[in-house]
């Protein structure tokens, strides 16, 4: 593990030293309950891989890009929400309130959402 990912939280929930409420797990991506959810349905799903942010995981590996946004639709069918719909988001950088710079993607479900967003 190198430096940029030694002190990362996601990569700990990865790791196991971190616990989590996993919901689904791929080889290469993992997804898990936010530990502060803001619907119904909220699941933090991430590459293995640390990313800082979906631009730089698109660059870096676009199949990996689609591993997270393919079990984010599991994750989203699996809860029951794919037919009343889901809102997909990744927060990047200070202004979208990125916090864990560890790429993520939102997946919210379970209520409807207001747009354009707050
Ligand atoms: P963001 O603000 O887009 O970077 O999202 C970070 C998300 O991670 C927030 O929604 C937090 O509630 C969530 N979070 C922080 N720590 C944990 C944790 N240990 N387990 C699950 N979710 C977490
Ligand atoms: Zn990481």
């Amino acid at each position: 593990m190198d430096a940029n990912t030694a002190d990362c939280l996601f990569c700990k929930i990865v790791a196991k030293e971190v616990p989590a409420t996993v919901v689904r797990e791929t080889g290469t991506a993992l997804a898990f309950r936010d530990i502060n959810p803001q619907a119904p349905t909220h699941v933090l799903v991430i590459p293995k891989e640390h990313h800082p942010t979906a631009a730089e995981l698109a660059a870096a590996s676009p199949a990996l890009l689609a591993d997270v946004v393919t079990l984010a639709a599991e994750v989203a069918a699996e809860d029951g929400v794919d037919g009343t719909g889901y809102r997909v988001v990744f927060n990047t950088g200070p202004h979208a309130g990125q916090t864990v710079f560890h790429v993520h993607a939102h997946v919210l479900g379970g209520r409807g959402f207001e747009w354009p967003p707050g």
